[in-house]
């Protein structure tokens, strides 16, 4: 392979695979810099993304300040100040003070709709092109760089290339091998109802948990409600319709049942969690992945799409800082490797946590709840809100 390098006198093309959160804000921090031309290849017919929200912390809104960002996202999203913990029968467990917590690294922790995020991420992207429909096939390294194969028959030449393509990313099964995702154990429903009951109030999330299942809701900035909820898998067939989950948090305290059936078909979303086991290497000559592609994570600490919009950021850094393109990707795998598995891990510790089952092993964790949540809470954000220049 060649290597693609990087001068004053000529201008690297850079193909980012997938116009995801990662992908965008790659393709942003890039084309900052004129020597670059920057092309995002999306197989959606729109880069919008799939619906719901997202609760983006203050690392990643650090992060996005450094691509004059935050501000925009800030604006468009509600900041949470609180996470309230309750059990199944209601009692509050814990108080979380998130946005404390998180004003003292000197950013906010929001919650956004997904498709927003993404329509601020593509409207700050004048000079890159955005080919949408462009569904990656394989990818040909050579001596002049990276050919690119679509479904369509279509190909293009770029001198690197990025798989920011998410957690089935074709282009890390190129790079890496077929090795099968992992299973959380569990299925998350995701949902954005415009009827916000009484009582809601903006800036408090509530997670409530149960004998197994999970509830978390938050108020989004136009009012409507943003919810995820969990389902234990343990050999159980999953649950598929809207009326089945109904049943299971039909008698959990209000609103949640009301939120459930109010929530419009559009907005309703089931995804099997799974993640992978962090690796150690990403890349090989003018290719690397980034994102979920690279280091995905459950989503038990809502930091899968922080830690992709850090990653793009250092890729920036570190590609518009080298001398050669490739020499950049380097870089940016060694620096975004340790902290990204550690956050992995992390959130797969959570999960395997937050799945246990069984009436008295749950009345335990309500009462560890009580007694130590906070701290812990407190100790793993603190070092995951200081963000990747700590
Ligand atoms: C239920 C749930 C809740 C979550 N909540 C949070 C949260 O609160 N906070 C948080 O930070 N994270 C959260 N996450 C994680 C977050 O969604 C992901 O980490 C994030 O979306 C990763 O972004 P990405 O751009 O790497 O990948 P993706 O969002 O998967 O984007 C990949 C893009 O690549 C495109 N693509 C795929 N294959 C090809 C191809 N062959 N050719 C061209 N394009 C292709 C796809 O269409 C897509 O647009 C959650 C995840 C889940 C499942």
């Amino acid at each position: 392979m060649g290597a693609s390098t990087v001068d004053s006198t000529r201008a690297g093309r850079i193909g980012i695979v997938g116009g995801g959160i990662a992908g965008l804000t790659a393709a942003i921090a890039l084309a900052r810099d004129e020597r670059f031309e920057v092309v995002v290849y999306e197989k959606a017919p729109e880069a919008r993304g799939r619906g719901a929200a997202l609760l983006v912390w203050s690392n990643a809104i650090t992060a996005l300040s450094s691509i004059g960002l935050a501000d925009e996202v800030k604006n468009a999203a509600a900041a949470l100040d609180v996470t309230e913990v309750r059990s199944a029968g209601g009692e509050l467990l814990s108080s979380l003070p998130i946005g404390t917590w998180s004003e003292r690294f000197g950013a906010p922790t929001v919650v956004i709709r997904r498709p927003v995020l993404l329509d601020i991420l593509g409207a700050a992207l004048p000079r890159a092109t955005v080919k949408i429909g462009a569904s990656l096939r394989s990818f040909t390294p050579g001596a002049r760089g990276v050919r690119l194969c679509f479904e369509d028959g279509s190909m293009d030449d770029v001198d690197a290339l990025i798989g920011a393509d998410g957690l089935h990313s074709s282009v890390r099964r190129q790079l890496l091998g077929d090795e099968p995702t992992r299973a959380g154990g569990y299925d998350a429903w995701v949902g954005i109802t415009p009827n916000r009951p009484e009582g809601l109030r903006t800036g408090v999330a509530t997670a409530t948990v149960g004998n197994g299942p999970r509830f978390w809701t938050a108020v989004l900035r136009d009012g409507s409600v943003f919810w995820y909820a969990t389902l234990n898998r343990r050999g159980r067939p999953p649950i598929r319709r809207r009326e089945e989950l109904y049943e299971v948090f039909r008698d959990w305290p209000a609103p949640i049942a009301e939120l459930i059936a109010s929530t419009p078909d559009t907005e309703l979303i089931r995804t099997q969690i799974r993640d992978r086991l962090p690796v150690d290497q990403w890349g090989a000559g003018p290719v690397t992945l980034l994102g979920d592609a690279a280091h995905p994570s459950t989503p038990d600490l809502g930091q899968g799409a922080c830690q992709a919009i850090e990653s793009a950021i250092v890729l920036g850094e570190c590609v518009r800082g080298s001398a050669q393109i490739e020499g950049g990707f380097r870089e940016y795998e060694q620096r975004r490797m340790p902290r990204t598995a550690a956050i992995s891990r992390l959130c797969w510790m959570t999960a395997s946590n937050s799945t246990i089952e069984g009436p008295l092993v749950c009345r335990l964790r309500d009462v560890a709840i009580r007694v130590g949540l906070e701290s812990i809470a407190r100790s793993s954000l603190q070092w995951i809100l200081a963000g990747h220049a700590q």
